[in-house]
């Protein structure tokens, strides 16, 4: 029988110190099952008891692995009371793994609470890192804005999310959000409605899935992209856009002269775009600039 590649390091990391009375926050796939650490898997086999966002799943998720452990439901109803019966079996003594349906517990999922409780009580918490949807769309977005900032699940109401979108226009990083599927037409809306249409979006669909999709296109032709596909209203996405355009400084003398002579050839989107071009500066912030430079009639070509 030919040896597995990982055998060895399997057999190292199974020697490496696992503590007794300690909370493992432990990090699953979203999506293809190969993906789990070495370190995941032999805790969940190690471990006591696994609290789980949904049973039926984790016990699934087990199976696959050929594990089986005593599991407790730990969802965002019960997080306060499951976490008080946690304690009193890690003061025992006990390893518990804390997992969620599907990538890093805590993140747009339960978790939270519980470690914070654990933590309060003076027990350990080791966090088993793993993938995480966010961090796997934004490695392969392209985008290069030096920051980003999660913003989670927009609201599901269309006033409430419109006014949380308002509050991220000026933000200049990244804006990485979680959607539902049956969402995601509305979703586009209303990000082409608050943001500049020149922004860059990025739609990372069902990742590490069969279906993946990562597309990238101008926010303006973003509603046109989901519709295009009866099938991109289904399945799981981050959806990235990037962040606010960082200003051209009032005295940029040539960006200013170079989209004064390309607006009078084209509009204020394709200027921005050539002058991007030409300036190597930012197509937003030239996008931007452009709309000042239109607003302000008087403003003499040299
Ligand atoms: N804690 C998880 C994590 O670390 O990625 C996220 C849990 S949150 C309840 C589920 C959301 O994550 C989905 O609605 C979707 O926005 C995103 N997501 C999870 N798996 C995904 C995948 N395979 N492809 C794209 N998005 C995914």
């Amino acid at each position: 029988m030919t040896e597995s590649p990982t055998t060895p390091m399997f057999n190292e990391v199974s020697q490496q110190m696992y503590p007794l009375s300690t909370l493992y926050v432990v990090a699953t796939p979203i999506g293809n099952l190969g993906d789990i650490t070495l370190r995941a898997l032999h805790l969940l086999g190690l471990a006591d008891a696994i609290a789980c966002e949904d049973t039926r799943n984790t016990a699934q998720l087990m199976t696959r692995y050929g594990l089986s452990k005593p599991l407790i439901a730990a969802h965002q109803h019960n997080e306060r009371e499951v976490a008080d019966k946690l304690i009193a079996r890690l003061q025992a003594g006990e390893r518990i793994a804390l997992v969620s349906d599907a990538g890093t517990p805590a993140i747009s999922d339960p978790g939270a609470r519980i470690v914070e409780a654990v933590r309060a009580a003076g027990l350990r918490v080791l966090p088993l890192p793993g993938p995480s949807a966010l961090i796997t769309a934004l490695s392969a977005s392209g985008l290069q804005d030096a920051h980003f900032y999660f913003a989670g699940f927009l609201p599901a109401k269309g006033k409430q999310r419109d006014t949380v979108l308002a509050g991220l226009r000026g933000v200049a990083a990244t804006l990485v959000f979680y959607e539902a599927p049956h969402r995601i037409v509305d979703a586009v809306a209303a990000l082409t409605a608050a943001f500049e249409p020149t922004r860059q979006i990025v739609f990372a669909r069902e990742l590490t899935k069969l279906f993946e999709e990562i597309h990238r296109c101008d926010l303006a032709d973003a509603a046109a992209w989901v519709a295009a596909d009866a099938h991109r209203e289904k399945g799981e996405y981050v959806v990235l856009l990037q962040g606010a355009p960082t200003a051209i400084a009032a005295d940029d003398v040539e960006a200013d002269r170079v989209l004064r002579i390309l607006m009078a050839e084209c509009s204020v989107k394709q200027a921005a775009a050539l002058a991007a071009q030409l300036t190597g500066q930012k197509k937003n912030a030239l996008y931007e600039r452009a709309l000042l430079l239109k607003a302000d009639l008087k403003a003499p070509l040299d």
